[in-house]
Parts: C-alpha cells; structure tokens; sequence
C-alpha cells in the first residue's frame, strides 16, 4: 500500500463486522437497511435487466434518470440544473465525492472537512494528494453546532474546497439555515467550493426540514450537491448515486470518473429514474418509520442509563457512555460484541481528534423494530 494510503487499511466497519459476526451480535455498527426499497423499483430494475439494459449506459449516466433527478431537485428545491450539462451519475455518493475531491482539487490544496466526519472524505483528501484541514461541531444543549470560529480558522490562502455533510453522518445533526448562512458567507469570501453531502437529505424527523446550502444567495454557482439512491430508497447495495452542480465542475468531476469507473451499473439507473417520479409517498414512509425507530432507540438508550444526544434525522443516533462505562468509546464498542451481543460504532474514528470525541458511541436504527428490540433487551444487560 502506498504511503499516502496507509492510515487507511481498514475501516471501523470491517472491524466492528467482523466482531459483530464473530459474537454472533445484533449489528447496530453498520448503517443499512434490513428491509427492501419500493417494490416498483425493484421490478423496474429486474424489467430493466430483461428488456436488454445491460451494456455500458452513457458516461454521464442515462437520460432518464439525469432528467428525474435535475426535475426532482427543481421540484423541491428551486435549482435548475440542465440534466444534459449539469448532472452526472456515479457510483453512489461515493465515487461523486472522490472523483469531485480528485477532479476539482489539485495535489497541496486543502480541503476543510467538519469533525466529526464520515470517514470517506479524509481517505478521497488523501486520494487526490490533496491536505485536510479540519473545523469542528461542538456540543451544543443535547445536540450539536457547528463552530463557525473553527471553520474560520481552519481557511487559509491554499484552501479550495469544504466538505459539509447535513443531515449528518455520525451525529444525526441537520446545519440550521443560521449555520449554513454561515458557511456560506464564508465559501463566497474565500471563494471555495462547497461539496455538500445529502445522501440523507429525504431523512429528517419530527417536521424538521433539510435545506440545501446551493439554495443559498450566491452559493449555485460554486456548489457540488451529492445524493444517493443507497439511503433515499433502500438500497445501499445498488450503488448507484450522483452529483449536480454547474458544468464546469461537472466537467471536472466527469474527468475524474471516467477513469475510474466510466459508468455507473445500467439496470439500476431507469429502476432508480422510476422511484424518483412515483415513489415519494414511499419515501414519506420511510422517513416516518425511521422517526419512530428513532424514537424508541433513543428512549430505550436514555432508560438504560445513557445520555443520548438527539438525532434530527440519518440513520443514526449517539449517545455518550459516561454514566455506565469508565473507558473510551472504541475499548466499549471493541467489548461489547462480546460481552453484550451488540456491536456499535465509536464516533471517534469519525475525527482527527479523538480525545475530543472519546465518550459517544454511534448506533444504528434502521433496522426491523424486532431487531431494535433485541438490541435494546441485550443492552439492558449492562446493568
Ligand atoms: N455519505 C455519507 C454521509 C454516508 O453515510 C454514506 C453511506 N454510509 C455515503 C456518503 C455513501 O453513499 P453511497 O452508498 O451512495 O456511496
């Protein structure tokens, strides 16, 4: 392995997996689902396969979809992107964020990431030859905040672009209009570009909404939005994901990804263009199930006795082991697999501070409720 790749052999979720399997636990590690998306979707995948969709679809990703997804972002958002210039689809949310860091950035750039940070963007920094610098959430009541200030300081005369993640993957955080107007001010002075995550941007609970920094005055034209089928529909294994933003970055991020992979899986695409135009109501669905998974696990989390932090939407909530555990989140999440039957995730490997972030343990709701329940039985055992 190449030096640059070297802090990232492996990643938590192998690991936690692993013990996950090993100890026979209920996986709360992992954030995917264990029930399938729409069942219009998938037949229109299977149709797709059978009528023949099987060879390399456009580079920049079939029509149909480019145009379900450029109306869909209209639709509820107010951007207009030109499907035919402005959207590309990609291998997931993935290869959109690497192959935006590896087109858009040149090596000895920097790239602002915010801690607690889906681990993915660090490695894509590291990828591209680029350096990461990092601005901080904070916590803030029983939830958390962005810290403008450390995103201030973290700017310098070789930063080129930042990376925000709403709503947010580890902590179940959304960015308030106040932060992003933040954000923003910041991106327009210094003149970066903003890649904005929001592959859980359909997943926010209890009224709250998700807003899109690129609907921000003066924020289109410099802005990278990445989504996702893998959370919207169910279906993290189809891979298949996508970026919209102005044609010159589409123009460097289509550069890069077409090295890599050239196109995203064919069959998948119209399937997905499908889901996008008659499937919201499932996703409406979606969003209320996991609010009530959310709902139970947090409840169930702050009974047994830790003190949860409230999750605003993802996949996700966190909770600090303080009042129950002596050690660091990673000994508890390495311990109890076996001790109690569940594995979690430490949000400490999320950071490049981990003393800072050394007590919160990530755990996953999106799981059948018969599954949540066992968790939940298995934790009580602590006592
Ligand atoms: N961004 C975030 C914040 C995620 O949590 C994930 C998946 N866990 C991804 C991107 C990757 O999405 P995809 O499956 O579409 O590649």
């Amino acid at each position: 392995t190449v030096q640059r790749l070297r802090p990232f052999e492996s990643t938590i979720f192998a690991e936690m997996t692993e013990l996950a399997i090993a100890h026979n636990a209920v996986n709360l590690g992992q954030g995917f689902p264990d029930s399938d998306g729409p069942a219009s979707m998938l037949a229109a995948a299977q149709q797709a396969i059978a009528d023949g969709f099987n060879q390399y679809p456009p580079g920049r990703g079939m029509p149909v979809l480019r145009n379900a997804i450029a109306a869909d972002r209209a639709r509820r958002y107010g951007t207009e992107y030109d499907p035919d210039t402005q959207v590309l689809v990609t291998v997931g949310a993935s290869e959109a964020i690497s192959a935006a860091v590896l087109g858009l950035v040149e090596p000895g750039e920097e790239i602002i990431l915010i801690e607690p940070y889906f681990d993915l963007y660090a490695a894509a920094v590291a990828l591209a030859g680029a350096v990461r610098r990092t601005a901080t959430l904070v916590p803030d009541g029983d939830g958390f905040a962005l810290d403008v200030d450390s995103l201030r300081r973290a700017i310098t005369a070789k930063t080129a672009m930042l990376i925000i993640n709403s709503p947010h993957n580890p902590t179940g955080s959304l960015l308030s209009r106040e932060e992003l107007t933040a954000v923003a001010d910041l991106a327009i002075e210094h003149d970066l570009i903003v890649l904005t995550d929001e592959v859980y941007e359909h997943l926010t609970f209890d009224g709250r909404e998700h807003i899109s920094i690129s609907t921000l005055p003066g924020m289109y034209e410099r802005t990278v939005v990445v989504s996702s089928a893998s959370k919207t529909f169910s279906v993290t294994g189809w891979k298949t994901g996508w970026a919209c933003a102005p044609a010159p970055l589409i123009d460097g991020i289509r550069a890069a990804k077409q090295w890599m992979t050239f196109v995203a899986g064919g069959p998948f695409q119209p399937a997905v263009a499908h889901a996008i135009e008659h499937e919201q109501a499932w996703i409406a669905g979606l969003r209320d199930d996991l609010q009530k998974r959310n709902a139970l696990l947090s409840t169930a989390l702050s009974e047994i006795g830790f003190d949860v932090r409230r999750s605003e939407g993802t996949y996700y909530v966190c909770a600090d082991i303080a009042p129950l555990y002596d050690g660091d989140a990673m000994s508890f999440c390495r311990a109890i697999p076996e001790r109690l039957g569940v594995a979690a995730v430490p949000v400490s490997v999320f950071t490049d501070h981990p003393a800072d972030w050394d007590r919160l343990v990530r755990f996953t709701f999106c799981k059948r409720d018969e599954t949540l329940h066992a968790a939940i039985d298995r934790l009580r055992r602590i006592h």
